[in-house]
């Protein structure tokens, strides 16, 4: 951040009185612009055994397939973001979510909260943020070509959970990926 969205002066970094992180902090106005995380809201849509999965139209990670997830918008409950994004994406209309996969992404500020749900009568489209939206049976789930570690983590428990009957909150903790 360079400039005030309240005044348009430039800001500067530092920690405010009683604070202990810097912040950027408008020279002119002197408001405080805090910064924090994302969350991004998504569903894993089932339909009998299948699951539906978008190809991304966009990047990061342009032609890689994804769950339908984006960021929650003010005004709406996570759930509410995460069907608004599966109509945006897939228009898909989902129903009965249940919160299923929550990741902590620390190191990019961000928090996906996954949602499964029931794909009503197995109808979607492609929206405009995706290349193209396909069910998918496990079988035929393109491992190596999946967006996001989120995604890939989600589609695991997910089938694993479908053997034993159960489907568990999972809650975990995402760190960068080791660059070799
Ligand atoms: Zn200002």
């Amino acid at each position: 951040m360079k400039f005030c969205s309240n005044c348009g002066s430039q800001v500067t970094q530092r920690i405010p009185e009683g604070d202990s992180r810097p912040r950027y902090i408008c020279d002119d106005c002197n408001i405080v612009h805090y910064q924090n995380p994302n969350i991004i809201a998504g569903c894993l849509p089932v339909w009998g055994d299948k699951v539906l999965l978008c190809r991304r139209a966009i990047e990061p990670r342009y032609g890689f397939w994804t769950l339908p997830a984006g960021f929650m918008e003010n005004g709406e409950t996570v759930a509410e973001g995460a069907a608004r994004e599966t109509w945006e994406e897939a228009e898909a209309d989902v129903r009965e979510l249940t919160l299923y996969t929550v990741f902590n992404i620390p190191y990019i500020n961000q928090v996906y909260m996954l949602h499964r749900a029931h794909l009503v009568d197995g109808k979607f489209g492609i929206g405009v943020e995706s290349l193209e939206c396909q069910l998918f049976d496990e079988a035929d789930i393109p491992w190596d070509e999946l967006a996001f570690p989120s995604v890939k983590r989600t589609l695991r428990y997910y089938f694993e959970d479908r053997q034993r009957g159960e489907f568990p909150l999972h809650i975990d903790d995402l760190r960068p990926p080791v660059k070799s």
